[in-house]
Parts: C-alpha cells; structure tokens; sequence
C-alpha cells in the first residue's frame, strides 16, 4: 500500500484521532499531532466516495503522528480528517490553509458538531483542475474559512484526488496570522520575482545591443528557472491562467522540459563547447531530446511527462557538471564561476527531487529554499558571465596594445627607412648635379659646363670690358700612345695632363676643361693672351718634360699644341672658340708642342 512515507510505526499504534483547541496557540502549531487521514486505492470501495458519508464505516484512519501529509506518485485518493474545537467564550474565525497549490482537486466539508443526519453540502470545491475563482478567496494557497461559536466543536474532512506527487501541507491561521504572512511572502517573492525578470531583460538588452548569443540564452534560461518557480508556487494559476485548470496542470511538466532546453543551450554556448567533441555532441543531443520532450509534453499524460521531464533535467544539470568540469580542466576560466553556479544547483535540484518524491517534508521551506538556490545560481551565472566578458575585453585590449605598438614600430622603421633613402637620394641628386658638370676620366669641368659658362663669361667681359681669354690644348698624336701602349695607359696620361692643368690654373675663377677625348680648354677671365702665353708655355713645358712609365717599362713623354684666342668685345661663345681653335690647328701645323695666338678677329662695324 502506498503511504505517507514518513508515518512511523507508533504512530500507527495511536488509534485516536485528538480534537485540536484551535484557540489554542500551541496547539495550533502542533497541527499535524492532530490529523487524521485515509488512502483510498482504486478498487476499493471508499475510493469512490464522494462525501464523508459515503466512506465506510470501517475505514482506517490513520493518525499522521506529528509529520507531513507527503505522498509520492499514486492513483489513490486521500481522505484527511480534522476536528476542532473553539474553548473560548466568543465566536471566532481561523483559516485552513493547505499550503500547496498543485493540487487536482480538493474539497472541504465542514460538519459542525451539531449538524446531525447527512452531510452539509461541501464547503469547498477547488484545485488546479478547477477554475482559480472555485477558492473563494483569491490567493494561491487554499484556504478555508471556519468560523466556531464559542464552545463549539467540528470536524473537517478534505477529499484529494491529484496526480503525480502530493503535498497535504496544512496549518491552522488565524486571519492576522494569515495576512502577515501573505504580507511577508509577498514582499520576498516580489523581491525574488522582480530581480530575475531583471536580470532575464537585462541579458536580453545586452543581446539586442552586442548580438552575443549568450546572452540572449541566459535571459532564456533565467525567465525559464522563473516562470517554473512562478507555476511551482502557484502564482501562474492564480495570475497567468486562472481560467484555464488545463494549461495549470501542463505548465510544470512543460517548464522542466523547457528550463532543460534553456540550460542545455545556454551551458553550450557560455561554455563554447566546440560542436564536434564528445561534449559537444551530448549536448547537442540533449537539446535536441529536450525539444522533444517540449512537444511531447503536449500529448502525454501529466502522471509520465512530469516523472520523464524531472529526469530529463536531472540529467541536463549532471552532463553539464561534467562538462563545465572538463572545460575548467581545460583552463577555461570562466568554467568555474560556471560550475559554482552548477554546484549550487546541483544541491537545490537534489532537494527539489528529494521533496517531489516525498522525501523532504515543509512545502513552504522547500520552496523558499529553491528561491534561493535559484536564485544563488542566477546571480553566479551572471557574475561568471560578467568574468567571461572581463576575459574577452582583456584578450581584445592584449590585442589592441599589441597591434598598437608594432604599428608604432612599423611607422617607426618605415619613416626612418624612408628618411634614409631621402638622405640617399639627395646626396645622390646632388653626386649627379655635380658629375653632370664634371668630365668622369679626370675631374675637370666637362663641355657641358662650358658651354654653359663661356657666353655668360662672354657677356660679362663685353659689360665689364675685362680681358678674357680662352686657351684650347691639343694632346699630340695621341692616337698612336693608344695604339702602342694601349687605352688604359692613354687614360692615365689624360689624367696626368687634367693635374697639371689643375695645378697651374689656379685663379678661383679660372676653369680648366676636357671638351674632348684628349682635347682640354682653360677659361681664364681677367687674362689677356700675354697671361694666358705664360700659364700655357708653362703647361706645355711641363708636360713636356713628364715622364711617364708605359705598361711596357719604357718611358713615355707626350707633348701638347695649344690656340690661344682673347676676347675682343663684340665676338659670342662660338666665334671665340672657333678662333682658339683655329689657332690650335696652326700650332699642330707648326709641328705641335707649340702655342699660337689667334689673330685678332677684326671689328665688325656696327
Ligand atoms: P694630333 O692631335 O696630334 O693631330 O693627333 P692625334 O692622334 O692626337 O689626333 P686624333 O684626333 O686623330 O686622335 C685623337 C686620339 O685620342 C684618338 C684616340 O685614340 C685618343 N683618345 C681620344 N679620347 C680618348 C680617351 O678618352 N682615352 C684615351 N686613352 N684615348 C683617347
Ligand atoms: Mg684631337
Ligand atoms: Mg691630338
């Protein structure tokens, strides 16, 4: 026979069923020493009673000896009989209160002591199966108002019939006692209520404006534990669905199979389990086992989805135990946070199985207990989240600093690149600025600086009517010292005839000139064809005397022929080098290693 599991043996032996002094305080207290019940299995001829009446009269009453009226799943229905009795000298009125609001169907009868003959009509015809108006009184616990005259005694019996586990936690109140608890209650449920519907729009606020799925499934997950807690605790009957006894009696079953699915998917992605480990894929099943315990909830009977479903959710928090563990192993870190939020859990789900099933006693303890466990564990997810979040910004500031500071060496590197090769490229400009003006074999000016600076020396001369004159030299049969001792060393007697004309022109604004392969020109301002006599007799003198050693050990002299030309006022560049220059043919003429002056161009009239 499927009893109350707490029904000791000598309880048993008490065959009475005591009158309760309901203006008594302590006895109040004390109810449960004053209860009687009665289970009445299918088949049983007192199971289809349906008014203290019609019970047999052997029925065994059973007193409950001090402990809760607890019973697990079971078909039965139960009988509960209390008498009372009001000693005081005044009419009074208290409150049955059955604290437990998942009950099908409930009725209360009042059989006042003096009532003879069959039973009153019941007082009291309520339960999850009834609309939620059927209380009378609109609260989310049943109560019943019982009203003695002085000295008068009855006895109350309630009928209960429901499926799945069964609570008969009942008290005696007066009304005072009755409101400040209401009072009380209110406040820490309100309190409890408000602060995760907060935090369930809070993550969801956090979703719309960073789109990071976590979120969006801890407000899931936390609006799930809530609205289960809300239907637990009788207040989706008394608010949500008060019309409707079918969705009352759906919504447990359907809440446990949803918190499994919100858990699951929520554990999943705050833990980034990756989809193709062994984690992944057994939470990837459970979810999917979750959806379809949701639908099937739909379809099955309340008795085999709530047992079903509370496994299912048994299951969901062991499996994500395990895997918040490994992923701490992992060094995951925000896994711990995680898996303190799961160990609270762990424990309030074990108290929760352990009174649904029958084993814990104290509706109102319990749920309290399981507002606080939820509430522990809504907190600590949303520190752990808080962790997560404070990790990820740390990785993304690493990374920033990072990048920051190798872009910084980058820019550091690339301007000082680009300075040097600005450097380079300057000095190289100006290396080119001045080889374009320089001869490569010898370092003298080249023709291009001549011919720059000739007509410009030309037109000062005219303006300042300052001597100035040009002097061509010629090497002589150079051809042949190529030919003999080969290019290399012709170069080299260049070089040598480039220094001595270095060497002798020595006036800073007097310019010496290789125009040619071994044709040099020296522009001598200030100097007339006397000065420039001297310094081209002396040039050609020492060259002259040069000796040179050929690659092939003899010594080698060179000699050269110069044309000297002055400037007579009138003539431009060209007509000035061409004098010089025909001077330079007469001299070769003359045999070579000789000067000739030009003879003076004659004045064209104006
Ligand atoms: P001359 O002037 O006395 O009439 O005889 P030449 O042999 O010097 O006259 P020509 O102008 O015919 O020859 C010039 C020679 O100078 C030709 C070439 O072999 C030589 N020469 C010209 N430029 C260079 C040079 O840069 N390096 C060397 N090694 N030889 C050069
Ligand atoms: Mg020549
Ligand atoms: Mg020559």
């Amino acid at each position: 026979m499927l009893a109350s599991l707490f029904v000791a043996s000598d309880a048993l032996a008490q065959s009475q069923c005591p009158t309760l002094v309901a203006n008594h305080a302590d006895a109040r207290q004390t109810i449960n020493h004053y209860l009687c019940y009665a289970v009445t299995n299918p088949g049983e001829p007192a199971h289809l009673a349906t008014a203290p009446d019609k019970l047999p009269g052997a029925l065994t009453w059973r007193p409950a000896g001090g402990h809760d009226l607890v019973f697990s799943h079971t078909q039965a229905t139960y009988w509960i009989k209390l008498t009372l009795k009001n000693t005081s000298t005044r009419q009074s009125l208290w409150y049955l209160k059955l604290n437990y609001p998942l009950l099908d169907e409930i009725t209360f009868w009042l059989k006042r002591e003096t009532q003879k003959g069959h039973d009153p009509a019941p007082d009291l015809i309520t339960g999850d199966h009834t609309p939620f108006a059927s209380r009378g009184i609109d609260y989310r616990y049943y109560l019943l108002p019982v009203t003695l005259a002085a000295d008068e005694a009855a006895t109350i019996y309630i009928r209960v019939h429901s499926s799945g586990a069964l609570n008969i936690p009942l008290s005696l109140v007066t009304p005072e006692q009755a409101i400040e608890e209401s009072n009380h209650l209110t406040l820490i449920h309100g309190l409890f209520y408000g602060a995760l519907v907060i935090l369930a729009i809070f993550n969801l606020l956090l979703y719309v404006s960073s789109g990071t799925r976590y979120y969006l499934l801890n407000a899931f997950n936390t609006a799930s534990m809530a609205m289960f807690l809300f239907a637990m605790g009788g207040f989706a009957n008394q608010y949500f669905w008060p019309e409707n006894s079918q969705l009352s009696n759906l919504s447990i079953p359907f809440l446990l199979a949803l918190i499994g699915l919100a858990m699951t998917l929520f554990g999943w992605s705050f833990l980034e389990v990756p989809r193709r480990t062994l984690s992944g894929k057994a939470l990837h099943t459970l979810a999917w086992i979750g959806a379809g315990l949701l639908a099937l909830t739909l379809v099955m009977p309340y008795t085999k989805s709530i047992l079903i479903n509370t496994v299912f959710v048994l299951t969901v928090i062991g499996i994500l135990t395990v895997v918040a563990t490994l992923r701490w192993r992992q060094g995951y870190q925000p896994a711990f946070w995680y898996l303190a939020a799961w160990a609270v859990m762990v424990v309030g789900a074990l108290f929760y199985a352990s009174a649904a099933f029958g084993y814990l006693g104290d509706y109102l303890a319990r749920e309290v207990m399981m507002q606080a466990v939820v509430g522990a564990q809504v907190v600590l997810i949303n520190y752990a989240l808080v962790q997560r979040w404070r990790l990820l910004n740390e990785k993304l500031l690493n990374v920033e600093h990072q990048a920051r500071s190798e872009l910084e060496i980058k820019v550091h590197e690339r301007t000082s690149q680009l300075r040097t090769a600005m450097y380079r490229l300057e000095q190289a400009n100006r290396k080119f600025e001045a080889l374009s003006l320089k001869d490569a074999l010898t370092g003298l000016h080249n023709r291009r600086h001549m011919d720059s600076l000739l007509p410009e020396l030309c037109l000062e001369a005219q303006r300042t009517g300052k001597p100035l004159t040009l002097a061509l030299l010629d090497a002589d049969h150079f051809k042949r010292i190529n030919d003999t001792w080969g290019h290399d060393f012709g170069d080299t007697c260049l070089r040598l005839i480039a220094d001595i004309l270095a060497e002798r022109v020595k006036r800073p604004r007097d310019v010496a000139v290789r125009f040619g392969g071994e044709e040099f020109a020296l522009l001598l301002p200030d100097t007339d064809t006397d000065g420039a006599v001297r310094i081209c007799t002396g040039i050609l003198e020492t060259i002259r005397t040069q000796r040179m050693n050929a690659p092939t050990g003899e010594t080698v002299t060179v000699t050269m022929s110069a044309g000297i030309a002055e400037f007579v006022g009138h003539e431009n560049a060209q007509e000035l080098f061409q004098s010089a220059d025909e001077a330079l043919y007469t001299s070769k003429h003359r045999g070579r290693d000789t000067l000739t002056r030009a003879r003076a161009v004659p004045q064209t009239p104006a």
